[in-house]
């Protein structure tokens, strides 16, 4: 494939044809932000602030869904696109609870590292909230969409690496939200559990429930586990705090593979001193269930203890 070269504040950079404007600029150390952009599902353009200035263009630029060509002459911070970014973070918070200092996503949000890096302290926005029930009803993911900024990589997620439609976008304009079908909430749901969209989430309106509680973002530290229960090579997240594993969460995806609810439980269970206790959906509701039957290894003890016999 024949190089492209550009020029993204003053530097040179060159890139195989077909590479984002967002791609190039990330590889050159260049910081663009971006809400709504997840390298395993394609190009979304819908939150706009990875915008750009490109020369010659007569508006701002999507980075992540226009291709850098040659003799491009690109800026990332100019003070148009400072402003464009501190507009649409404005707008975000206008319909957003200010809980910050009780959200299990504080200090690990893009929502509140955006604003902090560009300044935005409230909105200059004022206008109708969002009053949504909080969705406890899974027993692993805890859904708050008034927390919600629409970005839309979990439905993207479940659909395209998870091939699962168990969300979507429904309703318009203001109503706009992200529903299961029917907007009944995700325990009713065809929901797995996998977790892929909680871990693809930029913000607090999806979260885990076994992690609720138990610490902020700066007093956990992660390592990287693959799991071995079949040939998939799931990655997880072991979740240490104070050196000992509080949970087991679904790693960020880069390989594009999916995850299953039975190896997130099988590495709780292999490394958490205290895993809480697994439900399975049965008859359409959700019931605490033994680890075996969990884990489905309950044909592997009806073969040991016919050996046994
Ligand atoms: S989602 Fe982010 S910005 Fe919103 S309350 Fe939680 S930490 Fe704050
Ligand atoms: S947990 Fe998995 S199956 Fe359920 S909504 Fe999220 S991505 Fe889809
Ligand atoms: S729930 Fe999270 S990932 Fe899904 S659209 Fe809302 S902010 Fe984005």
């Amino acid at each position: 494939m024949a190089n492209v070269t550009l020029t993204i504040n003053g530097v040179q950079v060159t890139v195989s044809e077909g590479t984002s404007i967002l791609d190039a600029a990330r590889g050159a150390g260049f910081f663009i932000p971006t809400l709504c952009h997840d390298p395993a599902s394609p190009n979304f353009g819908a939150c706009r602030i990875c915008v750009v200035e490109v020369k010659g263009a007569r508006a701002l630029v999507a980075s992540c869904s226009a291709a850098a060509t040659n003799g491009m002459v690109v800026e990332t911070e100019s003070p148009a696109v400072v402003e464009a970014r501190k507009t649409i973070i404005e707008l975000l918070l206008a319909n957003h609870p200010a809980d910050c200092l009780t959200c299990e996503k504080n200090g690990d949000c893009v929502l509140q590292e955006y604003a902090y890096r560009y300044d935005v302290r409230s909105s200059g926005f004022e206008g109708e909230r969002h009053s949504y029930p909080v969705d406890d009803s899974n027993p692993y993911i805890i859904r708050d969409m008034n927390k919600c900024i629409l970005c839309g990589k979990c439905v993207r997620t479940c659909e395209q690496v998870e091939d699962r439609q168990v969300i979507n976008f429904a309703y318009r304009g203001f109503k706009t939200k992200i529903a299961p079908a029917m907007d009944t909430n995700l325990a009713e749901s065809d929901c797995v559990s996998c977790g892929r969209c909680v871990a693809v989430c930029p913000v607090g309106a999806l979260t885990y429930k076994s992690m609720a509680g138990k610490g902020r973002s700066y007093e956990i530290e992660k390592d990287q586990v693959t799991c071995s229960f079949c040939d998939a090579g799931c990655q997880f997240n072991l979740n240490y705090k104070a050196g000992k594993v509080i949970g087991v969460t679904a790693k960020e995806p880069g390989s594009g593979r999916p995850l299953c609810l039975k190896g997130r439980l099988g590495l709780e269970l292999l490394y958490n001193e205290k895993p809480v206790a697994p439900m399975l959906k049965k008859d359409g509701a959700y019931v605490e269930v033994p680890w075996v039957e969990a884990l489905g290894l309950e044909g592997v003890l009806e073969k040991l203890k016919e050996r046994e016999n």
